[in-house]
């Protein structure tokens, strides 16, 4: 047992992911599970909406009964349902770089490997790559670089952040840029904050912190506190919405849930808001990288356990899955929790505007879902999902502890599901081809009628009036 105290509130990482406790829930869990009273406590809480701790967390996850696990299922799907609706908004990656002085041994972009192309986009490369991503109907981007801190500096991302903002191609218009950079100083987060980022996300790999330094050896990443203290400097340089994740697959599934759960715990006890968003990626195959080197790999089952436990955990937190997910996969996890996919994606540098690479030769990682925006949006239609273009919150100030105020008294799904009619409704008239136009139409005019507020059904209604005269932007 470490000597160190678990404090949720600890401003040192090691305290409030706290090895001991983790280890100790974990043991918990294994005999817990079998208490079916305790079980059956932890699904009444789970039912309320307002979160589980990560030690009931645990319990779910280890659970074997199988009508017990669809019970999990339905809680989730619910959950998911009641706080925001059947939207799922859309977003897409961009990589501005992907030269990296780290060692990751999972990720090609790391340091050693001298097979794959390195490139970073001009600003000129990113114009075209945003153009061709706004032709495709996007408007919420996650830019992604490696870490290099002569190639890709701070102020080559703020530089690439105002190049993407002012693009306006057509009806183009990207109105979200998320950003996934290395850890940094509270003084470059609140650099980031000013240049009008949505979310800061960074994934912690592993919450294990002896195997997280056995798969980063070298490089600033492989200090592992001050990369799972990166959220609390966010915090402290003013970002609100952050967002954490775990890549699955490297380490126990079981200690990186319950770590997640442990560090959105913390930020809700430090600051007073939990993160924004919770992404679940999976190891997949890359250049240089053969997934059979990770034994801890999940199976489809495991992973739909996985998102629907971090539902039930923290009700009011965007799930995102990515196109590392095949298409069987992602309709599974949509289905018990997931509120965020990414779609039509390229995960190398120069990937989307034809002409800055010759092929996808500088991925980060195979993609499994290849589909195009357009199939992704047929799809959601099929499903009976709303895809959503909305990036109203952050744009309307409705970030941190006022989004989780509204979220957390159920008044979210109102902005959220007229917000996704509209930005369907401009999808539809730009960039939809003809049998999604139709589709999506029919679900325009369904879902409007029913509407439950009157004056937003009637503001909703003249705005779909006005998008179909070719103005753009609206939003609750
Ligand atoms: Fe670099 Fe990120 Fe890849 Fe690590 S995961 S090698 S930091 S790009
Ligand atoms: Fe997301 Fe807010 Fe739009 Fe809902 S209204 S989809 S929470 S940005």
């Amino acid at each position: 047992m470490s000597e160190l105290k678990y404090d949720v509130r600890s401003e040192h990482a090691e305290e409030f992911i706290h090895d001991g406790e983790i280890r100790a829930t974990l043991e918990y869990a294994q005999s817990a599970c079998n208490d079916k009273a305790l079980v059956e406590e932890i699904l009444a809480k789970a039912e309320l909406g307002k979160g589980i701790s990560h030690r009931e967390a645990a319990v779910l996850i280890e659970v074997k009964d199988k009508e017990i696990e669809e019970r999990i299922y339905t809680i989730a799907r619910r959950l998911k349902e009641k706080i925001y609706g059947n939207r799922i908004v859309m977003f897409a990656p961009l990589y501005l770089s992907n030269h990296c002085v780290n060692g990751c041994v999972y990720c090609p972009y790391h340091a050693k490997n001298k097979t794959i192309p390195r490139r970073k986009l001009t600003q000129e490369e990113i114009r075209r790559e945003v153009i061709a991503l706004q032709d495709m109907g996007h408007k919420r981007l996650a830019l992604e670089t490696g870490e290099h801190p002569k190639l890709s500096p701070i102020e080559y991302v703020l530089e690439s952040i105002d190049t993407i903002y002012s693009i306006h191609h057509k009806n183009g218009a990207i109105r979200r840029v998320n950003v996934n950079i290395a850890a940094t100083t509270v003084e470059n987060y609140t650099r980031l904050k000013d240049a009008g980022i949505g979310t800061y996300i960074l994934f912690e790999e592993t919450y294990d912190k002896a195997a997280y330094e056995r798969l980063h050896p070298t490089g600033p990443k492989s200090d592992w506190a001050y990369h799972t203290e990166a959220m609390d400097r966010a915090m402290l340089g003013g970002i609100d919405d952050v967002g954490v994740g775990a890549l699955f697959g490297l380490s126990n599934y079981r200690y990186d849930v319950v770590g997640i759960l442990m560090h959105a715990e913390h930020l809700e006890a430090r600051f007073g808001v939990g993160p924004h968003t919770i992404s679940v990626p999976r190891i997949r195959p890359a250049d240089d990288i053969d997934p059979r080197d990770f034994p801890d790999a999940v199976t489809d089952e495991v992973f739909r356990r996985i998102v629907a436990v971090l539902r039930i955990a923290a009700p009011y937190t965007g799930m995102i899955v990515s196109t590392r997910e095949s298409k069987a996969c992602r309709e599974l996890v949509l289905d018990v929790g997931v509120s965020q996919l990414s779609g039509g994606s390229k995960t190398s540098v120069g990937g989307y505007a034809e002409g800055i690479v010759d092929a996808e030769d500088s991925a980060q990682f195979d993609i499994s879902d290849n589909r195009t925006l357009d199939e992704i949006v047929g799809w959601l239609l099929e499903l009976g999902y709303i895809p959503s273009f909305c990036t109203a919150c952050y744009r309307e100030g409705r970030t941190g502890d006022r989004f989780m105020s509204l979220a957390k008294r159920g008044l979210i799904g109102n902005c959220c599901a007229p917000n996704a009619l509209m930005t369907l409704a401009e999808y539809l008239e730009d960039y939809a081809s003809p049998r999604v136009k139709i589709e999506g139409a029919k679900m325009i005019d369904r879902l409007t009628q029913i509407i439950p507020s009157e004056k937003v059904r009637r503001i909703t209604m003249e705005n779909l009036a006005a998008i179909a005269e070719g103005k753009r932007d609206f939003r609750f």
